[in-house]
């Protein structure tokens, strides 16, 4: 066998080095556009190529289906739920890393090692400059209060970002109260939910409705984007808060895949992507809120003043989120 070897790691070190070259597949749930960036940053400092699939629907199934043989090394999604759906199918490896348990801290990551958070948004209120007043929204509770009869815009409550604050709604009171807020709050909406988060800005905008529930960072792609700027001006940022609690905050993270073909490389990555410079990216181009302590938020985010995260914990919204759909189901929310 040994002269066989021999030769094959010839062949290779001699014609194949461009073939050798260290890669790293990832399944993304997010917007390519969004993680180009930091991936770009990667490969820059590396040599690393990193080569992303974009997987809207279906990653379960899909690294389900594509078992040992997947080319994927990690995943990259939003949402604690999302995240929670792989590691509990079993597609998941955990991954001990020092720079990972130093950058991120402990409540946003799991205490398995199996999923990492990379950011944290918050799930706020866009009130309207014109038509709603400084101290007019305080809680979340509160927007299920008859006072905003049909002055309210949602996207769809079955959406995973509208369950996971319900989940939290859960926590803080139970399942009665939120089924009953579910209800006061559907009972408020101007209009049928539709759309994303921006279109709800659109609508208050356009005189639609006063206020909605959106993720801080929409906020900053509007600014940014000539075509909905004026939507993003027409409304300003409210951190509302839970009666007995902060304001409600969700995370985009990572896993390693159990099949992972390059471990290695994808472990780099990891730490590259909990890093600094990486969250610095994250900051400054997407407007989340880095995970890493030391790394400063975006001036635009800086503007929209301090808040106090919630506390309940991202596993536990995860462990609510079939009892949140169940409540939006059965009040009908976006029927
Ligand atoms: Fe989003």
């Amino acid at each position: 066998m040994r002269p066989v070897r021999l030769t094959l790691t010839l062949l290779l070190a001699s014609a194949a080095i461009p073939a050798m070259a260290e890669e790293v597949n990832i399944y993304s749930h997010r917007q390519p556009e969004l993680i180009q960036p930091l991936l770009d940053a990667f490969t820059k400092d590396t040599g690393i190529e990193v080569n992303v699939a974009f997987v809207d629907k279906g990653m379960v199934e899909r690294l389900t289906a594509e078992g040992a043989r997947s080319p994927a090394d990690l995943v990259l999604t939003v949402d604690i739920a999302r995240l929670s759906q792989v590691v509990d199918a079993g597609l998941t490896q955990p991954v001990t890393s020092d720079v990972l348990s130093k950058n991120i801290p402990a409540e946003f990551r799991d205490p398995g090692n199996q999923w990492f958070g990379l950011t944290t948004r918050a799930r706020v209120v866009y009130a309207s400059r014109e038509r709603v007043k400084d101290g007019e929204v305080t809680t979340y509770e509160d927007l299920a209060d008859p006072k905003w009869k049909g002055r309210i815009c949602s996207r769809p409550g079955t959406h995973d970002y509208n369950l996971a604050l319900v989940a939290a709604m859960i926590a803080h009171h139970d399942e009665a109260y939120a089924k009953k807020w579910a209800e006061g709050l559907r009972a408020n909406l101007a209009k049928p939910p539709e759309g994303n988060d921006r279109d709800q800005a659109k609508s208050i905008w356009a005189g639609e409705c006063d206020i909605a529930l959106g993720n801080t960072y929409y906020m900053g792609q509007m600014v940014r984007d000539p075509d909905q700027k004026a939507w993003a001006d027409a409304s300003r940022i409210v951190y509302p808060h839970f009666e007995n609690g902060g304001t409600h905050v969700n995370v985009s993270g990572m896993a390693m895949t159990k099949a992972a073909p390059h471990r290695e490389a994808a472990l780099k990555l990891m730490e590259f992507l909990a890093s600094d410079e990486a969250q610095k990216i994250y900051a400054e181009t997407n407007d989340e809120f880095p995970v890493e302590p030391g790394v400063a938020r975006s001036a635009l985010v800086e503007s929209w003043g301090p808040f106090t995260p919630d506390d309940v914990s991202l596993s536990e919204l995860a462990k609510l989120r079939p009892t949140a759909l169940k409540i939006m189901e059965e009040v009908n929310f976006d029927g």
